[in-house]
């Protein structure tokens, strides 16, 4: 078991970390099995406003995810889209999340099907 925030390692029994009363993890937070992720694009926008959106959600249900080309946003005008990328495993899962906002985005393709 480990802090996800102190990475802290504790032995069987414990639940929480004394030093953050966080609950513990079972998986050792500094080995993210990132690199074992498949990502796939959920959709891709021009517009930042939707992507501080689509972030909260995912964010608030655990989706792993990153953002293609986010770095851009700040330096100019959108030029090319930004990519919304999760996990492939979570990919189901997002979009029926998003689903239901898709009204509210402007300039946003929400891939269907996929494969
Ligand atoms: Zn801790």
């Amino acid at each position: 078991m480990f802090c996800p925030k102190c990475k802290a390692e504790y032995r069987e029994g414990f639940d929480t970390c004394v030093d953050c009363n966080l609950p513990l993890v079972d998986y050792n937070p500094e080995e993210p099995p990132a690199e074992y992720i498949k990502f796939k694009e959920l959709l891709h926008t021009f517009n930042p406003a939707d992507i501080a959106f689509i972030k909260s959600i995912l964010d608030s249900h655990n989706i792993t995810y990153y953002v293609q080309g986010e770095n851009f946003l700040q330096l100019r005008p959108l030029v090319q889209p930004v990519g919304i990328m999760v996990d492939e495993e979570q990919f189901e899962e997002a979009k029926e999340l998003l689903k239901d906002f898709r009204g509210r985005f402007t300039g946003l393709s929400l891939r269907e099907g996929g494969h």
